[in-house]
């Protein structure tokens, strides 16, 4: 039998933050519940220094706030998803994160499927789409998951011109990886990371999941 794959912090927080059991974090990340806790139980969080597997049973014991939301404003799904909380003051990815994370919709394309992550940072590339075109709008009915490739098939341009532009313009890339913006972090994911001390941690070079470089 091949000895099972290393598990990075990355992927531990990833599988952590996603789901609400040891056990849950295990399945999602599609290893054992033994090999899991062994790592869970190697890695520190730098901030309160405790260990992954302690913070991860403290939030299950106590039904403490998840310690991956700092100090961002909390909000109710229900009101979003019913229409009595107005999202503006809440960025679209947290809300997007939120409704995955909590189970309100798949993290798939609601189309084909796809829901393959990228081994760097863990992420699914889908898009939300507003089916009455009103962004405000979280009813579940109106929500859907679509993957890069089904969102250009059925809603419209995934990328602008410009942005397009610049992806295929002539110029010779010297690395044959992503350039270092194209692999940036969004915000939201950046500010996590920064609340556990982990932001260094994502360019760590003996990581073996860390395919690309930051350079
Ligand atoms: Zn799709």
């Amino acid at each position: 039998m091949p000895a099972p794959k290393p598990i990075s912090k990355e992927m531990c927080l990833a599988a952590m933050d996603k789901t609400k059991s040891t056990k849950a974090a295990a399945r999602y990340l599609g290893c054992s519940y033994q090999h899991l806790r062994k790592y869970m139980a190697m890695y520190k969080d730098e901030k309160t220094g405790k260990t992954l597997l302690e913070l991860q049973n403290n939030q299950a014991g106590k039904g403490i706030p998840k310690h991956l939301s700092g100090k961002s404003k909390i909000f109710k799904m229900e009101d979003l998803l019913n229409g009595t909380l107005d999202p503006s003051s809440f960025s679209q990815e947290k809300i997007k994160y939120k409704l995955i994370s909590e189970g309100y919709i798949e993290e798939e394309c609601c189309s084909c499927g796809f829901n393959e992550r990228r081994v760097v940072d863990y992420k699914v590339p889908l898009i939300l789409h507003f089916k009455d075109k009103n962004k405000k709008n979280y009813q579940l009915d109106n929500i859907l998951l679509y993957c890069y490739n089904c969102y250009f098939l059925y809603v419209g341009e995934v990328f602008s011109k410009k942005e397009l532009k610049h992806i295929e313009d002539h110029t010779i890339l010297t690395e044959t990886t992503p350039s270092k913006s194209e692999m940036e972090l969004d915000p939201y994911h950046l500010k996590r990371l920064k609340e556990l001390g982990l932001d260094d941690n994502i360019k760590d070079d003996n990581d073996p999941y860390t395919l690309v470089s930051y350079k």
